[in-house]
């Protein structure tokens, strides 16, 4: 196969890891800058070029799209599953899991444990909303936010007041978010590649800090997690349309509740606190998914009935 790596750094971990993944399977690998890829929308045989020349030998592609160019990314995925190529991750899904008030309404749909979570537009709605969300302690995240950057902790209905305000002032978008106490500033990372949990850490968060980002200081281990997690996990990588995904989970009193879900998780992290070969794993599914598989699987279904 010859897969394309939709990457902006070819030197970062993840893309290095696939990379090397693809060659030590025989396959031909690219790492492609989706950001200097130009398109042309057109009917019958739409394209894609980059530096000059139209990339039209490409069997799949993997993206590895960050938060801050979702909307090119996405656009750039699109035109690729409009040529027909294998996408490891549909734009679709990519688009969805970048909002996080949009993955949690999909992920609500379906019964999936989450932390009660509120949206709301207009200030004079503050107490209401506090109290909807059962009050204070209480998270508020901004919409847009990563890295852990942008989540807060009101520990008083007067902090929580103030701080919705703050950024309602500034147009921001938030949710307001049920703190999970009993975590304990722990959360779990569960790595999905198509109906599986192929790997998962606990991160911890450092001392004095209930975030539990890496970004942030925090620690991860190899962690044991429960068959409820565990299809927590898988059933929130199929509603919002992912083959791949990082589902993160905190364990509340009453069971497991869905933070976010990452369409485009680290390996990094992972692959260091569970010594597994992710990178490898996602190779594998992409040639057992690919099309010429199916074909060559059909034919032998023919030729053997
Ligand atoms: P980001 O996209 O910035 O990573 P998250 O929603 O994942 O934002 O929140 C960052 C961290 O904050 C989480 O990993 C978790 O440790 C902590 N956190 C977020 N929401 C809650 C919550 N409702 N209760 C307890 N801890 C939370
Ligand atoms: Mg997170």
């Amino acid at each position: 196969m010859k897969i394309a790596i939709l990457s902006r750094n070819k030197h970062l971990y993840s893309t290095r890891r696939l990379l090397e993944a693809a060659h030590a399977r025989g396959h031909s690998a690219i790492v492609i800058d989706f950001l200097r890829c130009y398109m042309n929308i057109t009917p019958h045989k739409p394209t894609i070029h980059f530096h000059g020349r139209e990339l039209n030998d490409i069997d799949s592609v993997i993206p590895r799209i960050g938060a801050s160019v979702s909307f090119y990314g996405a656009a750039v995925v699109r035109q690729f599953e409009m040529m027909g190529i294998q996408t490891l991750n549909k734009s679709v899904g990519i688009t969805r899991s970048r909002d996080k008030l949009h993955s949690l309404q999909m992920l609500s749909r379906k019964g999936i444990g989450l932390p009660i979570t509120g949206f709301a537009n207009r200030p004079d709605e503050i107490e209401d909303l506090i109290r909807m969300v059962g009050g204070a302690p209480l998270v508020i995240k901004l919409l847009s936010g990563t890295q852990g950057i942008g989540v807060v902790l009101a520990e008083t209905e007067q902090a929580a007041t103030s701080v919705i305000e703050a950024f309602m002032g500034l147009k921001a978008n938030i949710l307001v978010q049920e703190y999970i106490e009993e975590a304990k500033g722990t959360d779990i990372r569960c790595f999905v590649i198509g109906n599986k949990v192929v790997a998962a850490m606990e991160r911890k968060a450092r001392a004095g800090e209930f975030r539990s980002n890496l970004h942030r200081g925090g620690s991860s281990k190899l962690i044991k997690i429960t068959p409820e997690e565990r299809s927590t996990a898988v059933r929130s990588a199929k509603i919002l349309g992912l083959n791949v995904a990082g589902v993160d989970i905190l364990r509340a009193n009453h069971g497991p509740v869905v933070m976010e879900v990452n369409s485009s998780p680290g390996l990094e992290g992972i692959e260091a606190a569970t010594g597994k070969d992710i990178a490898g794993m996602i190779i594998d599914f992409l040639e057992k998914t690919s099309k010429p598989t199916l074909i060559k699987s059909v034919k032998q279904q023919v030729n053997t009935s």
